[in-house]
Parts: C-alpha cells; structure tokens; sequence
C-alpha cells in the first residue's frame, strides 16, 4: 500500500473550528443521515427508496472514492485502488473533503440541503472529523445483517458488479474491517441515542417497511 504523505497540502482534512453546516434543513445548513451496515447489507438498495420518497440526495462514498479513483490526472487514485481492494479504510481526509464537495455542489444546483451519507463514517476518526467539521449528523441508520446473508448478496453482486472488492478474498477483508473498524463508530453513535436500527436480513421490502416507521418515529421531513 502507498505510503501517505501527510505534507501534502490536498491531504490536510478543512481546518475550521466550528461545522460548515448547522443541521437541519435552513440556510447555512444541511440534514445529514448516516447509513452503515456490513458490505452487501442493502444500503445502496434501501438509499434509492429513500431518495425516492424523502427527496435526500444520495452520496455514496465508496462511489465518490470509485470516481476519483478513475478520474484522469487524480493523485490519489492509486492509493484508492489498493486501499478499496484491501478492504481497507482510506485516509478521511480524502473522502471528508469528496463528501464536502459534493454536497456543495448539490446544494448549488439544486437547493437540496438533505443528504444520505451512505458507507461511511466506517472509522472513528472520520466519524469525529466530520461532524466536526461539515456537520453533526441528524442520526445514523444502521442495518443489522448477518454475514452470511451479506456472504450470499455479495458473490451474487460480484457477478455482474465488476467491483474490484466483491471476490472471496477482498469480502473477507471487508468484513474483518466492518466488525473491528466500523462498529465502534456504531457503538459510538448508540450511546449518543443517534442510532436507528433495522433487520436487514428479510427481503427488500420488508426491510423498508422498517425503516419508514423509523423516519416516521424521529420525524424525518419528506420534501427538501
Ligand atoms: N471506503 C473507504 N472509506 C469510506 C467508505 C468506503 O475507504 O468512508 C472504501 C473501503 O475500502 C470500502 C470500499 O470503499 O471497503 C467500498 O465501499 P462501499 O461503500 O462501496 O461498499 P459497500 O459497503 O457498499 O459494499
Ligand atoms: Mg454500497
């Protein structure tokens, strides 16, 4: 794996001392919910009919990090290459500020301030970051899956995917990362009261069902 170096000034997460965002929805603000769960738990699936319904913009930051990986000229694609198929979590400076970006320009379009962070805080440390500096989230939707169910979804997407990562040998990898790296951000978040979790282990429908009953519950708004 390359070695970082943290003296390049690309790689320096926003130095500010308050949040860019106040959350909620007004101006100067964003709603930011958190979507995580174990690879192949159904965030992407669960996202789209999230977007569908409550009007948020979907950001996947798995995708944004794909996007810059194959962007021609980036410097950072090689690091995310070998990083992605690792299973491992690339440094948040990086994904912090691919995440800013894209909210701002999704406000700039469209006015559209509710956004689905989807794949991430997966590390305590971007979890910290970002709230400290872009905006503390609304709460985090957790999908609570097995492995072997995630096991099955994901050789069953690596068919047609093309995702470097969806193989035997980087699905192990994912998973270790999940249970050592990403659940002590869900740890972190249920003692704050800011998790939502649902069973993510019955059929897509189902599991929806849940999760709106939850957006109902914390009274998420439907429009922009
Ligand atoms: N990744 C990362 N930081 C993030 C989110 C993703 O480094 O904040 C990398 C990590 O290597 C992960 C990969 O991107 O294994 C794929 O993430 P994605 O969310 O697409 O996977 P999914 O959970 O949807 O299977
Ligand atoms: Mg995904």
């Amino acid at each position: 794996m390359p070695a970082i170096d943290k003296n390049n000034p690309a790689l320096v997460a926003p130095k500010r001392s308050s949040p860019l965002f106040s959350p909620g929805t007004g101006d100067n603000s964003a709603l930011v919910i958190f979507v995580l769960g174990g690879p192949g738990a159904g965030k992407g699936t669960q996202c789209a009919n999230l977007v569908r319904d409550y009007a948020f913009k979907h950001l996947s930051a798995g995708d944004l990090l794909r996007e810059e990986q194959d962007r021609p000229g980036s410097e950072f694609g090689d690091m995310i290459k070998s990083y992605i198929k690792e299973g491992q979590i690339v440094p948040m400076e990086v994904t912090i500020q691919l995440l800013e970006n894209a909210m701002n320009a999704e406000i700039e379009k469209s006015g559209n301030r509710k956004f689905l962070i989807d794949g991430f805080p997966r590390k305590m440390d971007q979890a910290l970051k970002f709230e400290e500096v872009v905006v503390p989230s609304m709460f985090t939707l957790f999908f609570d899956c097995d492995e072997k169910t995630m096991h099955e979804r994901l050789l069953d997407r690596g068919k047609s995917s093309g995702r470097a990562d969806d193989n035997e040998e980087s699905i192990k990898k994912r998973f270790r990362t999940f249970v050592e790296t990403s659940m002590p951000v869900v740890e972190h978040f249920e003692k704050e009261g800011k998790v939502v979790k649902v069973d993510a282990n019955k059929d897509r429908e189902e599991v929806y069902e849940k999760v709106k009953e939850q957006f109902t519950k914390r009274e998420v708004p439907k429009g922009q």
